[in-house]
């Protein structure tokens, strides 16, 4: 595992990366000069390497940017409020090394004070930015597609599919779905499915008994398995009605060890959100607490009460 930072002749270095590819090159970057990369991808191209770009589908890029060819995949990316950027700047070559810092990748780049960093063969971190780079695909594929629904109160509703827990022979369980508003927490109740064996079904659940020949492999292998779940849980949610989800939880507890020593007289949960469509990223949190019982309102503490016998 390497790491370098470069302040100056980014442009070079970057070039010069891009030709050592092999197998592929995913770029993700706000801004793109075509003039300077077009040539640059197209060359990789020819030599084989799998070229991905994903950039931000501002005016400069309209105007400058690299043209979208047959030789490479490129993607515009819209954001959900106007004035917000996809402002990344990261590039991730065969999977081993990525390149990430302020460095835009324009002509106007090289008169300011940039950087990037260069890191090589920390597959933990190539993960994630393959993860980002792959919900972003999935998130320019189905944006024209998304409409956000209002509460009453005004605020943003989403739709939450609740994974049970499974017991009993035919490891049971209760998918429901509700509707559930951003800024107050209100809830609605959409519907409920009866499940056996939904989890293995799914790929949540799995024996973890491979070897691995390198840990690029074993990378490799993770990465395609997640994004598996995704697309099971998504085939699953698309299967059941015409809800369309939003993002997957469940029900877990956020004191379990101290309710085991003893410290802490009862269970206290939260909704952890195991997916979330990107589209909704900005508003849909990574967990919701549970806001206290319910006695007269429909809140988060009804769907916890549903799940859990409290
Ligand atoms: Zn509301």
């Amino acid at each position: 595992m390497t790491s370098d930072v470069y302040f100056e002749d980014i442009e070079q270095e970057i070039i010069k990366l891009l030709h050592s590819s092999k197998v592929s090159v995913q770029i993700c970057v706000a801004w793109i000069n075509g003039k300077i990369f077009t040539p640059v991808l197209k060359e990789i191209a020819k030599k084989g390497v799998n070229v991905e770009l994903i950039y931000d589908n501002n005016h400069s890029n309209i105007r400058h940017g690299v043209p979208s060819s047959p030789e490479y995949s490129s993607y515009a990316i819209n954001t959900r409020l106007s004035g917000a950027f996809m402002h990344n700047k990261f590039c991730i070559i065969d999977d081993e090394i990525v390149i990430n810092g302020s460095y835009n990748w324009s002509a106007k780049a090289k008169d300011s004070f940039e950087n990037i960093v260069v890191i090589k063969n920390n597959f933990k971190l190539i993960k994630k930015f393959k993860t980002e780079f792959a919900d972003l695909i999935s998130y320019c594929h189905a944006f024209s597609t998304h409409k956000v629904a209002k509460c009453k109160c005004g605020s943003h509703l989403f739709n939450l599919g609740v994974l049970g827990q499974e017991s009993g022979l035919y490891d049971e369980s209760r998918v429901e779905i509700w509707s559930v508003c951003v800024k107050n927490q209100h809830v609605k109740y959409v519907g409920e499915y009866h499940e056996q064996y939904l989890r293995t079904q799914l790929g949540l659940q799995y024996d973890l008994d491979e070897y691995y020949d390198s840990p690029k492999d074993e990378m490799q292998d993770e990465f395609k398995r997640e994004r598996e779940v995704i697309a099971s849980l998504q085939q699953y949610f698309d299967s059941l009605s015409g809800t369309k989800i939003h993002a997957v939880g469940s029900v877990s507890p956020i004191n379990h060890n101290e309710y085991m020593q003893g410290w802490e007289p009862d269970l206290n949960y939260e909704i952890y959100i195991r997916w979330r469509d990107m589209y909704f990223r900005k508003i849909i949190p990574e967990s919701i607490p549970d806001d206290g019982y319910s006695f007269d309102e429909v809140n988060i503490n009804s769907i916890i009460s549903s799940q859990v016998e409290i």
